[in-house]
């Protein structure tokens, strides 16, 4: 649950804004009034979150010799998430606010203490009317005195009233008493109406196969994956036999989950279509636990390189009793959101517990034969499980950034920047002519444009003065702009020096500029954005 203590909402109202006004992030079937829970990343949003996949592929599968990639279908067959237990068992338990009719996660409700106040029904002397039904409010304000409760209470039992004509008010309220309760989730926090008793709601979405007409064909249900990983782990031998690789591997593979959330909320961070970054990596029973650690501090560096600095991740040791019960150790890597410290990332140790169920249900053997040992077992797996949209939106939270520039007595100069890492930021460089009304610059700034275009995601523009350009390239996280100017061209520079043919680089976060030779210029920015 986050720590209210460390939120910000007014930083997240404003990341919010920008996602929207600089086309990182819209929501989904905005036209239409929104789908809950649905985000559809716009030109720059797609351009960083290409680049958070591509650097996790590369440094998770390219660079190593030990992952392999795959990428599975979406639609899963019922018998696969039946045998992981996700049929049975993938739910969270929901509850219902009686007077607002709002769904709420009952595991997420905080606490609270205060006076509760229950009656056991209402009636209206002049119509006769009367309704039976307990009801309770809870009053966390000692300030507040039972008239907010009973208020509250009327508007419940109003709803039941099938003339709409009598007024809340005019309801007598039934059988009040009251009882002091302390850290108590059984009351709606924004209105104190009692919730209904939890029941659990399995979070994935089912759906129907081919042309069958007959609902009750059990061949006809399948499931958008509730998580990646399962389609690995039916996967498993199919991988191992045509790649003939040895223990320990993993298999690495990006892709959408679906899970229908009870609440979607923050923004992105817990979404109901959501992109997940998993390896799972395989191993002798013996080397699970050392690594689990090792997987932990490969994936804490992996967070600093694309620019989350280790200071903001927590790592959480997850105690017995909270993980999933088939996992000996588990820790969850967490960011300081705006809206509190949040998961990122999982890294558990699952066993054999994946692999073991599907070969009971699957009747096919998925064990390992070791030629080194003679050993035969079923491999125990690490997993290391990320959120590829969590990563994104934790990349935007530290990226942005206000800078006071106001010169003393000058007029106020807020600078907003998005500090990405080049290697993250959706534009590595802007190309700039001086000015747009002189062709000879504007010939050499497409020719330098050219010259980059094919290796990377560049963006021209020569509208508005230079100055105003920067601070639009500063606004979407553009690490370099180059400006094209009458020294390029060939004049000489105000100490007689000949710059022909040479840019300047200014670079975002420290405002200076360098001169560079245009033919040096790709090479030096090759080595800057990986
Ligand atoms: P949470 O406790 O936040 O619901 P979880 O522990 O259920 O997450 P896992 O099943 O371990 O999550 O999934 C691995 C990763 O997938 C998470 O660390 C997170 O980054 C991402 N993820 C899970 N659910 C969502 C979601 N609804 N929206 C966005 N990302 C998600």
């Amino acid at each position: 649950m986050a720590d209210k203590e460390n939120t910000d909402p007014q930083k997240m109202e404003k990341i919010v804004s920008l996602c929207k006004s600089k086309g990182f992030i819209y929501q989904s079937g905005e036209l239409y009034g929104g789908l809950n829970g649905c985000w559809d990343y716009g030109p720059l949003g797609a351009e960083l979150k290409r680049n958070l996949k591509e650097y996790w592929w590369r440094k998770n599968v390219q660079e190593r010799d030990d992952i392999l990639g795959m990428d599975g279908s979406i639609l899963t067959h019922q018998a696969v998430l039946t045998a992981s237990g996700h049929v049975g068992g993938f739910s969270d338990p929901m509850c219902d606010c009686l007077l607002s009719k709002a769904r709420l996660r009952a595991d997420q409700i905080d606490p609270q203490s205060g006076t509760a106040y229950h009656y056991t029904g209402a009636s209206h002397e002049e119509s006769s009317w009367s309704v039976e039904r307990p009801f309770s409010v809870l009053l966390t304000d000692p300030n507040q005195d039972e008239n907010k409760a009973r208020k509250t209470a009327k508007e419940y039992y109003s709803q039941f009233l099938s003339d709409k004509q009598i007024s809340p008010k005019k309801l007598s309220l039934q059988g009040e008493t009251s009882s002091e309760e302390k850290d108590t989730t059984r009351y709606n926090p924004a209105n104190g109406s009692l919730l209904t008793e939890p029941r659990e709601f399995n979070l994935m979405f089912q759906t129907k196969m081919g042309a069958s007409s007959d609902d009750s064909d059990p061949n006809a249900v399948a499931y958008l994956r509730p998580e990646t990983a399962q389609t690995i782990f039916v996967q498993y031998k199919n991988v191992l036999d045509s790649s003939r690789v040895k223990l320990p591997f993993g298999i690495a593979q990006i892709g959408k989950a679906f899970r229908n959330e009870i609440n979607p909320r923050n923004f992105t961070f817990r979404s109901r279509e959501f992109e997940q970054m998993e390896i799972e990596y395989f191993c002798h029973p013996d080397d699970g636990l050392r690594l689990t650690d090792e997987w932990l501090e490969k994936r804490l560096c992996f967070y600093e390189e694309i620019g989350i600095p280790r200071e903001k991740l927590h790592i959480l040791d997850v105690p017995d009793g909270e993980r999933a019960f088939y996992s000996e150790k588990t820790y969850d890597i967490e960011y300081e959101f705006p809206f509190g410290i949040q998961e990122l990332e999982g890294v558990a140790y699952r066993t054999n517990y994946d692999l073991g169920v599907h070969q009971e249900h699957s009747k096919k053997t998925l064990e390992y034969f070791d030629e080194e040992t003679k050993e035969r077992f079923v491999p125990h797996v690490v997993e290391p499980s990320a959120g590829c949209d969590r990563t994104a939106l934790a990349l935007i939270c530290e990226a942005y950034d206000v800078e006071d520039l106001t010169k003393d007595g000058g007029k106020k100069d807020e600078r907003t920047v998005m500090r990405f890492k080049p290697c993250i930021a959706p534009i590595k460089a802007a190309i700039l002519p001086l000015l747009k009304n002189k062709p000879e610059l504007v010939e050499k700034a497409k020719e330098v444009k050219n010259l980059l275009q094919p290796f990377m995601n560049v963006f021209y523009d020569e509208a508005a003065a230079i100055g105003r350009r920067y601070r639009r390239q500063d606004e979407i996280g553009t690490p370099f702009c180059i400006a094209i100017d009458f020294q390029t061209l060939g004049e000489a520079d105000e100490d007689g020096y000949d710059l022909t043919d040479t840019v300047t680089i200014r670079h975002r976060d420290s405002m200076e500029q360098e001169r560079i030779a245009i033919k040096d210029l790709l090479p030096w920015l090759l080595e800057r954005i990986r």
